[in-house]
């Protein structure tokens, strides 16, 4: 157990918050012992790549750094796979194990970073695949009853970028594993973005699963920024879903409005249109701003503190909701 620790390398918005304490998860049986320290049960955090958190302010308690590691197979016939994967494993490397033995299903998904334990989270999605596309079932360490709990995915409620870890069940688990279905006989699939342009651009005229995670690649290293170099979360906001009378009166308005159909009642419109249209693309405010290319995503240059850029983040909602009557929400976790 470590006290009074920087977090500024476990998010990659780069933000100096401090935990009070801190301790990294290394073996299941730890649970047990860590239940004990008050802060456990009164205010904890579980944390992965801190990829998708903006810390607000320093960590009065417990920060949990789930390093659990291990991927085993735990069936397979001629058609498919069934891999557990522990939540401390890093995202893309659980990516590469699977292309390297010609596994299918997880191809579209390279590069995101973070953890797999915050996977089921947001129901991690890119280029037409989420986790639910794959998904088997979850094991969990139930914080109250101190016990390990099994959720199938019916029992996640997956949707685009939300599950009941993120909704009733929010702060109540710690994800301990996740199992996965993968395909031995993959079925590729790059009719999504820029994927079947990229993959021309290479050259490949039948793609295999490692063709695709590497067009993947290609097209996010060159469209977002890495956090390596300018501290971000990726996409700040989720896609808002409106009902189709609003999105017919926005159409009259704004005839360039991109508009994909969800059903009959609704349709999906890019946050990053509306933030852009709002004139918010490139705005900087000293050490913090949005992005110059990608309006989706809110950064920090160096120094800033999560405050401003969560209040970044309301005045863009404010103004998108008085510019075009639609409430845009953060897919980012507000710490
Ligand atoms: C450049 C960039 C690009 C991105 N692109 C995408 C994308 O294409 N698609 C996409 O879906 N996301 C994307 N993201 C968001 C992010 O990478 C994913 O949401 C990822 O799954 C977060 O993983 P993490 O380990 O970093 O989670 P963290 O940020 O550490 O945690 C996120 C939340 O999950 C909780 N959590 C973490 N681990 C556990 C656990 N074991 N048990 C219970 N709760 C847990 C945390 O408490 C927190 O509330 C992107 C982010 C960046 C920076």
């Amino acid at each position: 157990m470590k006290e009074n620790i920087s977090l500024k390398a476990y998010n990659t918005f780069g933000i100096d918050a401090r935990a009070k304490f801190f301790f990294e998860l290394k073996k299941r049986e730890e649970l047990s012992s860590l239940a004990h320290f008050n802060s456990f049960h009164d205010k904890s955090l579980i944390l992965g790549g801190g990829s998708n958190i903006l810390l607000c302010k320093d960590f009065d308690g417990l920060v949990i750094l789930n390093s659990l590691k291990g991927i085993e197979l735990i069936k397979e016939d001629e058609n498919e796979v069934y891999l557990k994967v522990a939540a401390g494993e890093v995202w893309h490397d659980l990516v590469s194990y699977t292309i390297a033995r010609s596994w299918g299903g997880l191809e579209n998904l390279s590069l995101i970073p973070g953890r797999v334990g915050a996977s089921p989270m947001q129901n991690i999605g890119a280029y037409g695949v989420e986790l639910k596309d794959v998904f088997y079932e979850l094991e969990a360490w139930d914080k109250e009853t101190e016990q390990v709990v099994v959720f199938n995915k019916e029992q996640c409620q997956f949707a685009y970028r939300e599950s009941i870890f993120k909704k009733e069940l929010r702060g109540k688990h710690i994800i301990l594993s996740i199992s996965l279905v993968l395909s031995k006989k993959p079925k590729i699939n790059i009719e999504y973005g820029a994927i079947a342009e990229t993959l021309k651009l290479m050259k490949v005229e039948n793609p295999t699963i490692k063709d695709v995670s590497d067009a993947v690649i290609a097209i996010r290293s060159s469209k977002l920024p890495n956090p390596k170099e300018i501290g971000n979360a990726g996409s700040f906001f989720k896609n808002p879903v409106v009902d189709l009378k609003l999105v017919k009166e926005l159409q009259g308005k704004y005839p360039s409005l991109p508009v994909y159909t969800v059903d009959e009642k609704c349709a999906k419109l890019p946050a990053a249109w509306l933030i852009e249209q709002a004139g918010w693309k490139g705005k900087s405010f000293g050490n913090y701003g949005v992005h110059k290319n990608q309006a989706l995503v809110l950064v920090n240059y160096g120094g800033a503190k999560g405050e401003d850029i969560k209040n970044l983040a309301h005045s863009i909602q404010a103004d998108v909701f008085s510019k075009f009557g639609i409430e845009i929400s953060p897919e980012v976790n507000f710490i």
